[in-house]
């Protein structure tokens, strides 16, 4: 049984939160596409961790943790991610590398430093880890499988050609030091020995494992709004972000992917640039961030302060329907018990007119936001346990968002720890 865990919005909808406490229950945690340019912040009994590269599962002892495929591998990062838990108590993981996954090297984080430098002010956003530059290598054939690690002859070959064509980008459209092709391979053969004791044929181990009825969790990274086709192009990653691509990241049938839990927060956040009709600003928008998640809405791999904004019907509807939404976790929502009214947005005014279908990018520009304000619950509800249990109008409040989103929202997640998770019957739920 497979179940993916993915992002309705701009990613930090609360995941690797999920991911988490779903993995109680799990065998194996896939992650299936992205890099280490994107965090998971978790916290639990060993403390508070932020994961870049590691699923989510990792701190327990009965789940082996997967990196697939489609994920932009950057093996000092895993490695070092890996030694860091390991140096704080957790017990030391199991972790599988796809033999078919492929390598982030040292010049695409260069490359997206110097393309950023060089487009100024008219840049995307990229938190410079060299995804962009990496996915770019992969579909123009010129990337590094793992599997070439343990091939000399294959590596030998293809760092002299690598090298040969970055250069001339380095040298004229960037103006910067050249690579060496015999430094090139030396980095690589440091790659092998590093990475050597994980490589994996995935796709067979989990083919084995699916046999076996084990429970397999894919967690995704960012949400629908930055998927390369489905979201906010070109304000996107480069990755597929949908749970669809969890079956080709992992290396599993599609028909295997039978739950599909997407993760929307309480409340708006997003990172980069790129529209995002229902954002605040000022001290409206710097308190909901110092409340925010766990310590504040702020970059778990950038640090850089996240922009806040209330919920967004019309960007949560499109993003639940694109991932094939079963169930909606909502998330973080213990943040807004401090307002005394809470608007929402239900609307998008575009030329006019106003709709509920979420728009290409060109006409998104210039959506204004239409709201809605609910009645607040001026309380804490971290504690409670049951949905009954939580005040009335915090119970509209999700009943609200779950009639305009029209998927069913069957978890509420109301504090950062494990143990903060309400499950309910939804009237949605089929
Ligand atoms: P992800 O990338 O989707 O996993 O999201 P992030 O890890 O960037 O953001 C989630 C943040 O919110 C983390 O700091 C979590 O510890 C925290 N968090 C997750 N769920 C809840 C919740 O229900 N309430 C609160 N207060 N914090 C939460």
């Amino acid at each position: 049984m497979v179940k993916a865990v993915v992002g309705a919005n701009w990613g930090d909808e609360g995941k690797g939160k999920i991911t988490d406490t779903l993995a109680e229950r799990a065998d194996i945690i896939v992650r299936f596409q992205g890099g280490a340019n994107a965090g998971h912040t978790i916290v639990n009994d060993y403390g508070k961790f932020a994961l870049h590269t590691l699923p989510s599962g990792v701190f327990y002892s009965h789940t082996t943790s997967v990196i697939g495929n489609g994920v932009a591998l950057n093996i000092p990062v895993l490695i070092e991610e890996i030694r860091s838990i390991t140096d704080r108590g957790v017990p030391a993981p199991r972790v599988l590398v796809s033999d078919r996954a492929q390598i982030v090297m040292p010049y695409h984080i260069l490359f997206d430093q110097y393309e950023e430098e060089r487009l100024g002010g008219k840049s995307f956003g990229s938190t410079k880890s060299g995804i962009a530059p990496f996915y770019s290598d992969k579909y123009a054939k010129i990337g590094f499988q793992v599997s070439e690690l343990f091939h000399e002859e294959v590596l030998q070959e293809k760092a002299v050609r690598v090298a040969e064509m970055k250069n001339v980008l380095l040298e004229h459209l960037y103006h910067k030091p050249a690579i060496d092709a015999g430094e090139l391979l030396d980095t690589l053969h440091g790659y092998r020995d590093m990475i050597a004791p994980y490589v994996c044929d995935v796709a067979a181990f989990l083919d084995e494992a699916l046999k076996e009825n084990k429970t397999v969790l894919l967690e995704g990274q960012l949400g629908t709004l930055k998927d390369p086709d489905h979201g906010i192009y070109p304000m996107v990653t480069s990755s597929s972000t949908l749970a669809a691509y969890g079956a080709i990241g992992a290396g599993l049938p599609p028909y295997e992917i039978k739950e599909i839990i997407t993760v929307c927060k309480a409340y708006s956040s997003a990172v980069g640039a790129g529209a995002f009709v229902s954002e605040i600003f000022g001290e409206e928008a710097d308190e909901l961030r110092r409340r925010g998640g766990d310590g504040g809405e702020y970059g778990a791999t950038t640090g850089r302060p996240r922009r806040m904004g209330w919920f967004d019907c019309v960007a949560s509807r499109y993003g639940c329907r694109l991932q094939g939404t079963t169930d909606v976790a909502f998330t973080v929502l213990d943040v807004l018990g401090y307002l005394d009214e809470i608007p929402v947005c239900v609307g998008y005014e575009i030329d006019g007119q106003v709709t509920t279908d979420f728009p290409v990018t060109a006409r998104l520009e210039k959506a204004r936001p239409v709201l809605e304000t609910l009645p607040g619950w001026k309380c804490e509800i971290r504690d409670i346990k049951s949905f009954e249990e939580l005040p009335e109008n915090c119970r509209r409040y999700v009943e609200f968002i779950e009639e305009k989103i029209g998927y069913p929202i069957t978890m509420i997640s109301n504090g950062p720890g494990r143990n903060h998770i309400i499950y309910r019957e939804s009237p949605l739920k089929r």
